[in-house]
């Protein structure tokens, strides 16, 4: 398998939670990146001073994921500016909790729209360009719900679960140009998208877990550091959960 030469990183949903996480780390581990968030300028905008004070280059863009050609256009913007993309993070996920007789279309589509086509826009955009190099990383994040189920999550199940599909389908196509694409799915991180859950369901949820604490968005960012390291050069097509034990 290919090296990956590149050392331009894509991410998506970097202004908070796992995504800021893995840009400070691919930042550390010497990656110029760009990195695109919904709405959340200020973070975003925080985000790029600090690590571009760190000596690498970064991009932020609003770029929202469900936009076909705004992905296109930001794919570009980012080659254009840093370079060929060599590894894709997409980070960008949202949660509409509701039990399946409450839930809303808006709920199940806006879930969809953002975490699956999301990914699809992402892969999409930035496939043709490491087929062409001939060396490429993707990283798709998905959640321990997309192997297992959560109750209340059927919309947000469904988009895991097709992440990790749609992953694994890739791995196989585009393994023969020396492009990994692997999924890591995720239990409790402490992140904005868990601090909504009440006491009540994180104390439940904290039961389950082995090692008795929620994880750390850092945490995800290591693993994502290996997998897109040339440390994972035979790893592709991998679902890797970094959940506690919470799957045991
Ligand atoms: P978070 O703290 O809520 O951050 C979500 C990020 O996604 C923000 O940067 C947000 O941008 C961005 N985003 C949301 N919708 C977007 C859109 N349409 N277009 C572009 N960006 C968008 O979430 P997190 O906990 O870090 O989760 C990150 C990923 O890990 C998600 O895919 C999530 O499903 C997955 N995950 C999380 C956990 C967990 O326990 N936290 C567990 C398993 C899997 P703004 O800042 O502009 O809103």
């Amino acid at each position: 398998m290919a090296k990956n030469a590149s050392r331009v990183a894509l991410v998506t949903g970097g202004s908070r939670g796992i995504g800021r996480a893995t840009v400070e780390r691919l930042a550390r581990d010497g990656f110029d990146v760009a990195f695109c968030y919904q709405s959340n300028e200020a973070a975003a905008l925080e985000l790029e001073k600090a690590v571009t004070e760190t000596g690498v280059r970064v991009l932020s863009r609003r770029t929202d994921v469900r936009d076909a050609d705004a992905v296109r256009a930001l794919v570009a913007e980012t080659e254009q500016t840093l370079g060929p993309i060599g590894v894709a993070v997409t980070a960008a996920g949202i949660t509409r909790d509701n039990p399946l007789l409450l839930m809303k279309d808006d709920e199940w589509h806006d879930v969809l729209d953002v975490n699956l086509d999301g990914v699809y826009h992402v892969c999409r955009s930035v496939v043709f360009g490491m087929m062409k190099r001939k060396s490429g990383v993707i990283v798709n994040i998905s959640s321990v719900a997309g192997v297992y189920g959560n109750a209340t999550q059927s919309n947000y199940s469904a988009s895991k679960a097709g992440i990790i599909g749609f992953s694994r389908a890739l791995a196989k196509e585009v393994g023969r140009y020396g492009i990994r694409a692997n999924v890591v799915a995720p239990g409790f991180i402490d992140t904005d998208m868990t601090s909504v859950l009440t006491g009540q369901v994180k104390d439940k949820a904290l039961e389950s877990v082995p090692l008795g604490r929620l994880g750390r968005a850092e945490e995800v960012a290591d693993l994502v550091s290996y997998l897109v390291s040339d440390r994972a050069a035979y790893v592709t097509g991998s679902v890797v959960q970094i959940d506690g034990g919470i799957t045991i």
